[in-house]
């Protein structure tokens, strides 16, 4: 680190260009006046550049205006930029530019392009004035950047004919780049299409997160048994800005003190502790066949470069200094791996509090740039809570309004609940987030009276509208009173918000009779609402399955539109007769298996038959999602296999079972599901008795990018979590996009997306949510619980140690037959048996089955991000988009 950066902020000397538009929001030298915003926007005609224009001194206009028009419109001068690139930028030789090289330059001449209208955007939205969104969210889970950026910008045909040209392939290119993953799974890749939908619609909107030197780890499969390695992905990131200028020291620990004025007002004051710095990195992200790109903000950890470094420097004390900094680090090095499970790590908290604390003091920061009055606040700044990992910005907005603006609590604590929507995803217990209030009291001293105070006022008030109800109060208490007391953070963010959504309807629903219960009651209905989620089709169908993307748009106009309005998909059920269309429809699905198979034998060498249906079931590793029902039933048909002659074999049609996903590293059950899938996979795939009948792969280090290759090739996709279990899913909405059927239970999205597709194009089975309760009542309590014959031969197959020393998988058998079968595997075992014939029957048939798969294709519009985009501005954010005027964006040639 420079003795420059080491300078605190206050003492940087002002920047003589510092833009009139702070458009970056940089926190600038206090003191320090800038010129003032000259205010020539008169609304949205062609005023709206010549506004930007004006704000641009005058001696650099020409320069300006000159700069606005570069980048490349076609193959020579995006050629061009490639080269100025590797010679100059990566000071590499056009001699031996090699992929890596020819991916780096490419991808700096498209983020040049990127950057100009990331420019735009945010002078455009700083003229308009408008009420910004803010997507707080723990995990951004964004896969790969240069194909969605070519996409969205518009340019990959001149791309793909400017690298052919220089010798390369566009795909090869593409796949040089490392995944950005900063995130789990479902929730992380959430937000990812969240700000792919914002862009999209032009919706004001920045993404804050934490820019994680450790993604979520690599996992490779070594004898079977998952192995974890550090994701080390910033070695080369061309998508990142650093903003070194943006920056702000955040306090940890230390002590509250209070001070009354004449008038008897009393003002707290947080003092000491340490400071740790927080350096904004940002990542544009580009809206498809618009020019409106969005940012994500995320923050990086530093030692806060105070007194205190130098006193230390200076008495030679270097090694402590360096220490110091290397701890301040720590706070944004890992992502935690764990999904759907909080666990109490101090470093945890220390995470969600730096980076609530940043995003909040940038997003206040921006709002007092306009000068209105705090109440205002709310018709400016919408920010939503992607679950409870936030929630600390609730009580840190408090705490800003009252100790350091000076309004009065009740003021205040109007303006946060206005300003705030909490987003639940989850409704199992193990995963509602809880803090040790010793923790609190020892890192976040004044947080912890704030919360004191919210939940005095709560419950006062719940006292008062329920003075019958006596447990009321200890039920909806943010303090659970046991041993240790512990915040309740999900009741913290339902008191401290207006509007709480589940993310699909049965969830939704079940939040509002179980979990939440009490607060429908305090809060009345229409404070919960449900917003079924929803994906981005530019990634899960347009990049991911191109060739089946540009079929579909053979009969909707082109992708230009159904990629902007996915309900256009409605149009290819016309087509669902016509022969040629079906061809092609069965051809693409051919080709996008054998690209699967390939990259199978590849990676694992084992030989698939494309011609073999491909069941997958790809998603975090977890008992709740049922990967251990799945595996017995491979084992099931292994052993119904082995029982057959040669020739009754003969007539099986055969399956490729496909797993992947990773486990947490420290759920011991979810490593041994693994362990038993490879093990069944070595077994079942060397059985020269078996061949081609059943293979059984398990897909190392599921991410985004392995996504876009497994999903298109499926047949059926398993979504078999426990009924009540599976908030919504987003991965059974990728799947049956790209034209595959899904086999799962009556739970999540499943149930929104058999109203969409129609009972008879999926294959539901299992007990309701509505039955589980009693089920497990009955395994606990009732008398000699039966499993599953067939389940129950599955499981001496796993003890006689057909699949290797049986001692390895007693914990998953235990967990069925001797702990309470908790997720109900046994009970909706036979079940799921039987719709898995039926699976095989159906598929025999490929005419009805090419027929479902259209059909459901054509009906799944309504699960585009898009539409859940809208639902959120409209229901819980009040906010417009911005249109960009179209002849103030670089022209674009659409695809
Ligand atoms: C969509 C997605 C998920 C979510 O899958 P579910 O089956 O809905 O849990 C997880 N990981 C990746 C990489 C994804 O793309």
């Amino acid at each position: 680190m420079s003795s420059e950066q080491q300078l605190p902020t206050r003492q940087r000397r002002p920047s003589a260009t510092a833009p009139i538009v702070d458009i970056q929001g940089s926190v600038g030298p206090a003191g320090v006046t800038r010129p003032k915003h000259r205010r020539t926007f008169t609304g949205f005609g062609a005023q709206e550049i010549k506004g930007v224009e004006a704000s641009i001194p005058e001696h650099m206009r020409e320069a300006w205006l000159k700069h606005q028009a570069s980048g490349f419109q076609n193959k020579e001068q995006f050629e061009k930029e490639v080269v100025r690139h590797v010679e100059t930028t990566l000071a590499r030789s056009m001699f031996n530019c090699d992929e890596t090289a020819a991916y780096a330059a490419t991808s700096l001449a498209f983020r040049d392009r990127l950057i100009i209208e990331w420019n735009r955007t945010q002078q455009r939205q700083t003229f308009a004035d408008s009420k910004r969104v803010y997507y707080l969210s723990l995990e951004f889970l964004m896969g790969r950047a240069l194909d969605n950026a070519m996409l969205n910008i518009g340019e990959k045909e001149v791309a793909q004919n400017g690298l052919s040209e220089l010798g390369f392939r566009v795909e090869d290119i593409i796949s040089q780049e490392h995944d950005a993953a900063l995130g789990n799974g479902g929730l992380g890749r959430l937000a990812a299409c969240f700000l792919d939908s914002l862009a999209s619609l032009n919706y004001p909107a920045w993404g804050y997160g934490l820019r994680y030197r450790y993604g979520i780890f690599k996992q490779e499969i070594i004898d079977g048994y998952q192995v974890e390695v550090p994701d080390y992905w910033l070695d080369f990131n061309p998508w990142e800005f650093p903003r070194h200028d943006v920056t702000v020291d955040i306090q940890f620990y230390g002590n509250v003190s209070k001070t009354t004025d004449e008038s008897g007002k009393v003002t707290a004051h947080w003092q000491g502790g340490e400071l740790v710095r927080a350096v904004a990195y940002d990542v544009p992200i580009p809206g498809y066949a618009t020019p409106s790109t969005n940012n994500l903000r995320l923050w990086s950890s530093q030692a806060s470069g105070g007194e205190f470094d130098f006193q230390k420097f200076n008495n030679g004390d270097y090694e402590s200094s360096v220490a110091d900094q290397q701890r301040a680090e720590t706070i944004s090095a890992v992502l935690y791996p764990n999904d759907n499970l909080d666990r109490g790590k101090e470093l945890r908290l220390k995470q969600q509090y730096f980076w609530v604390a940043a995003s909040l003091y940038d997003i206040v920061r921006r709002f007092k740039k306009t000068k209105r009055a705090w109440r205002e606040f709310p018709d400016q700044v919408a920010i939503q809570l992607n679950d409870t990992h936030p929630t600390l910005a609730i009580v840190e907005l408090q705490r800003i309004l009252i100790d350091l603006e000076g309004l009065d609590w009740d003021d205040a604590w109007n303006i946060v609940q206005q300003t705030f929507g909490y987003t639940n995803h989850t409704v199992l217990p193990e995963a509602l987030e809880k803090w040790s209030v010793g923790l609190f009291q020892h890192l976040l001293p004044r947080h912890l009276q704030i919360i004191y105070d919210i939940n005095l006022f709560f419950l006062q008030m719940v006292e008062r509208n329920f003075p019958k109800d006596r447990d009321m109060l200890s039920r909806v208490s943010i303090i659970e009173e046991s041993q240790p007391k512990m915040v309740r953070m999900a009741y913290l963010a339902i008191v401290g918000s207006h509007k709480v959504n589940g993310v699909a309807e049965l969830h939704s629903d079940l939040i509002r009779t179980t979990i939440f219960k009490d607060f429908v009651t305090i809060f009345g209905p229409d404070k919960f609402v449900n917003v079924t989620n929803g994906i981005t089709p530019r990634r899960w169908l347009h990049q991911a399955n191109p060739k089946l993307s540009a079929l579909i748009a053979t009969k909707t106009g082109g992708p230009e539109h159904f990629l902007k309005d996915l309900t256009l998909l409605n149009k290819i059920e016309l087509s669902v007769n016509d022969p040629a269309f079906r061809k092609e429809w069965a051809a693409i699905k051919l080709a996008n298996k054998q690209r699967l198979a390939d990259y199978i034998k590849t990676t694992t060498g084992v030989v698939v038959s494309p011609q073999a249906l491909f069941d997958v079931q790809v998603k975090r590793i977890h008992e709740y999602k049922r990967q251990q029902m799945n595996i017995f039933g491979v084992i099931h048909r292994y052993l119904v296999l082995k029982s057959m002659t040669p020739e009754q074999r003969k007539k099986v049609l055969p399956r490729v079972s496909i797993f992947g996903g990773k486990a947490a590293p420290g759920y011991w059950m979810a490593k041994q599901i693994i362990h038993l899938i490879n093990s069944v996979g070595s077994v079942v795939n060397n059985d020269p008795e078996i061949g081609d009948a059943l293979k059984v792969i398990f897909l190392e280090d599921y991410n985004v990018s392995k996504a876009e290759i497994i999903i298109p090739a499926s047949d059926i996709s398993e979504h078999i979590s426990t009924a009540g279990t599976e908030a919504s899913g987003t991965s059974n909405m990728k799947f049956v996009l790209n034209g595959g059927l899904i086999i799962g239970t009556c739970d999540g999205a499943n149930i929104e997306i058999t109203r969409e597709i129609g009972e008879e194009n999926i294959f539901l089975f299992g007990n309701l949510a509505e039955d589980v309760d009693d089920l497990r009542h009955h395994h606990t309590y009732g008398q000699d619980h039966k499993i599953d014959p067939s389940l129950d031969k599955v499981f001496q197959a796993i003890q006689s140690g057909t699949f290797g020393n049986a001692d390895d998988f007693n914990g998953m058998v235990a967990a069925v037959r001797e702990h309470g079968d908790f997720y109900l595997v046994s009970d909706d075992f036979h079940s799921y048996l039987e719709t898995q014939e039926l699976v095989d029957k159906s598929y025999a048939d490929q005419e009805l089955w090419v027929t479902k798969c259209i059909t459901s294709v054509a009906r799944m519009g309504f699960f585009s991000s898009d539409r859940c985009i809208n639902e959120y501005a409209e229901e819980i954010w009040n906010v417009e988009p911005l249109k960009p005027e179209t002849n103030s964006g670089v022209p674009k040639t659409e695809l």
